[in-house]
């Protein structure tokens, strides 16, 4: 039995290395395990986007309707490669009947309650480790340039407001004023105040590693390969040997299936869902904060390191080569927002895989009556957004403490009778 430390993360990606440095940081001894380098899965090149306005599950009857001509389109906002197809009908299945009325109510709560503290929680993170900067509060931006959006977008204005989300309403004029940088042939924008953006996500993740090694983190470059639970503990069957342990943290994103399914015998129907971004260094400082576009589907990140154009949603399982088309096809809708010609020198594309569950809700969980095995996985679209607060919980349930917000609905329980 491994005595030295109280619990071990398995995945140093945005949520495992936070989940690392907040144990650490509460006085637990803990140890780090990553397969690859730190930060190196779907955190080093995400947008950087705090998201917290993204409220609603994956999919919307508006999706749907959509979906036979994004799928017409191979390198549209949408692709399900087709010899995947038959793999990835499960997953969508469960999507699709997740848009029952009952369910995605309960998504929504269970969404806002946890992106609603998110903020805050990074807030408190970046600032417990003297780093309050990697953070920009400026809110973000959705843009929109045809006139049938408009109606949309009011749409979803209320819908966020009933929600209690705070969302104005910006005329062209207006948007022009606050981003001189954006095509004239915008119509106008929403604004989401309460949401920001981080400088650099794979810096961020370092950052916190760092931080958490100053404070005793120990750190173990290995992959684990299976995971089994003893009658005192779990033994981790790591590249560097067996490491038994009393506690474990679960927290390798997409990777995740095995092991929880060796754990806790549940499968858990964990899906790849494939973004692109391209880089662009030559756009230093052209947006003041993140902005989406309502049509394009995509987003732009002012970045230290330039421009990030990132999204898209590709089904290609997890091994599958990146199609670096679909990051290069970011350029030519961002060049129709602009003013002025993007600055294409040293652009450089990137394919990460997001760790999704059919519910579009991350499982956040201390599993079995000795709860040594904890949970932290399938954050999808909104790992970075959810990163701190995720750590808070985990804290909280490593702990036996009451969590801040209700987690029954991130319980990894929910997937019990699933079979996939
Ligand atoms: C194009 C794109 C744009 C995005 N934009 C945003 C955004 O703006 N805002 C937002 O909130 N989210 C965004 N996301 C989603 C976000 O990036 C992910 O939800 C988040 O990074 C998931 O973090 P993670 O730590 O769970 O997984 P990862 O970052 O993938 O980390 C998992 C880590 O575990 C390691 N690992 C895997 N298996 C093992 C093993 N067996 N043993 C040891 N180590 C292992 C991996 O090497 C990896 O480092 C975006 C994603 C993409 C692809």
């Amino acid at each position: 039995m491994n005595t030295i430390h109280d619990i071990v993360v398995v995945g140093g990606g945005v949520i495992g290395t936070s989940c690392a440095l907040v144990l650490q940081q509460a006085g637990a001894r803990v140890l780090l395990l990553e397969g690859d380098t730190i930060g190196s899965g779907a955190s080093a090149g995400n947008a950087g986007h705090i998201a917290t306005e993204q409220i609603f599950p994956l999919a919307s009857l508006e999706i749907m309707l959509q979906l036979p001509r994004m799928l017409l389109d191979p390198l549209g906002p949408l692709r399900i490669d087709l010899k995947y197809f038959p793999k990835a009908l499960p997953w969508l299945t469960q999507l699709i009947l997740n848009m029952r009325p009952s369910a995605q109510l309960s998504q929504i709560r269970a969404l806002t309650a946890l992106n609603n503290a998110s903020l805050s929680a990074w807030r408190d993170l970046l600032g417990s480790i003297q780093q309050p900067n990697l953070l920009i509060e400026k809110g973000s931006l959705m843009v929109f340039e045809k006139e049938h959006t408009k109606a949309k977008l009011t749409r979803y204005k209320n819908k966020l407001r009933d929600r209690g989300i705070e969302v104005n309403t910006l005329d062209a004029h207006t948007l022009q004023e606050k981003v001189p940088s954006l095509s004239k042939q915008l119509l106008g924008a929403l604004e989401f105040p309460q949401t920001g953006h981080v400088v650099d996500p794979l810096s961020l993740v370092n950052q916190l590693f760092r931080s958490g090694q100053a404070l005793g983190l120990e750190y173990e470059h290995a992959k684990v390969l299976d995971a089994r639970r003893t009658t005192v503990g779990v033994e981790l069957h790591t590249t560097n040997g067996v490491i038994p342990c009393s506690r474990v943290l679960i927290a390798n994103g997409v990777h995740a299936k095995p092991l929880v399914q060796s754990l806790t015998g549940i499968h858990v129907p964990l899906e790849a869902e494939r973004g692109y971004h391209l880089m662009l260094p030559g756009e230093k400082n052209t947006l003041p904060c993140a902005v989406t576009s309502a049509e394009r589907k995509f987003i732009m990140t002012p970045l230290n390191g330039g421009l990030r154009l990132a999204g898209t949603v590709e089904f290609a399982g997890i091994e599958r080569e990146a199609d670096m088309r679909r990051a290069f096809v970011l350029e030519q809708h961002a060049q129709q927002l602009f003013n002025h010609r993007l600055n294409m020198h040293q652009a450089s594309p990137w394919m990460g895989r997001r760790p999704s569950l059919p519910d579009s809700l991350p499982v956040i969980d201390a599993y079995g009556h000795d709860r040594r095995v904890l949970f932290a996985f399938g954050h999808q679209h909104l790992g970075l957004t959810q990163a701190a607060m995720t750590a808070q919980l985990i804290l909280q349930l490593y702990r036996n403490e009451s969590p801040a917000i209700d987690l029954k609905p991130f319980r990894v329980s929910r997937f019990q009778k699933t079979q996939f």
